[in-house]
């Protein structure tokens, strides 16, 4: 469930100083490997398997299809994501999308991680559709990730895209990598945060930025 509020903010003064990294330098890999799924029937026999049993004949393609989906976002393109829905506007106030579901797969051990993505920045002339960014938070989900990149990226591409005063994202997630193998801590979740601009400068901004995140309004 997403929530949108927005709140009256004095803090309009400071541009926003960043490093951008281009969503444009992305590396795309190649759409089709039929090569994946005879390595998904290799991987299964050197796990002791099968490969051939009933329940496991049509693994490898089904693999190799969720993966492809898993990691679509290489193949996404920001700049159509977000198809000119940039909108020039009188609004100085807080824009806040909150508790985006983003899901993700780590880097370290390609197992999922997954969680919940509050977004927030401070137009200086522009907005963009809300629905976007939802989209974007998933061109970099559906990656090979790390919960501290996916967080940076979210940020910097918004910052890019909008040139706001100020951007902030604050990330939740637990890990599987975490919860089924080494430490299994079931409940212990990460979080992570990236701040540019007024939200890095300003503590008000940042603490406006805190307590939307943390309220829970009605029906939500
Ligand atoms: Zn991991």
């Amino acid at each position: 469930m997403k929530s949108i509020k927005a709140v009256a903010n004095k803090a309009a003064g400071n541009k926003a100083v960043v490093q951008v990294i281009s969503p444009k330098a992305v590396m795309s890999p190649k759409a089709e490997d039929p090569a994946i799924a005879s390595l998904i029937r290799e991987l299964l026999v050197r796990l002791g398997e099968d490969a051939e049993r009933d329940g496991l004949r049509r693994t490898p393609e089904r693999v190799d299809k969720a993966l492809k989906f898993l990691t679509s976002g290489y193949r996404m393109d920001i700049a159509k994501i977000v198809n000119g829905a940039l909108y020039d506007v009188k609004y100085d106030e807080m824009v806040v999308v909150k508790d985006i579901e983003f899901f993700s797969l780590c880097e370290h051990h390609m197992l999922p991680f997954y969680g919940k993505m509050h977004v927030a920045y401070l137009p200086e002339s522009k907005v963009i559709g809300l629905s976007k960014i939802p989209r974007i938070v998933d061109a970099f989900a559906r990656r090979l990730q790390i919960q501290e990149r996916l967080t940076q990226q979210v940020a910097q591409t918004i910052q890019e895209i909008i040139k706001p005063v100020g951007v902030g994202v604050i990330c939740e997630a637990r890990h599987f990598c975490m919860m089924m193998r080494g430490v299994e801590k079931q409940h212990s979740g990460a979080m992570t945060s990236a701040m540019l601009g007024a939200f890095r400068d300003r503590k008000e901004t940042r603490d406006e930025f805190l307590a939307l995140v943390n309220h829970r309004g009605n029906g939500f």
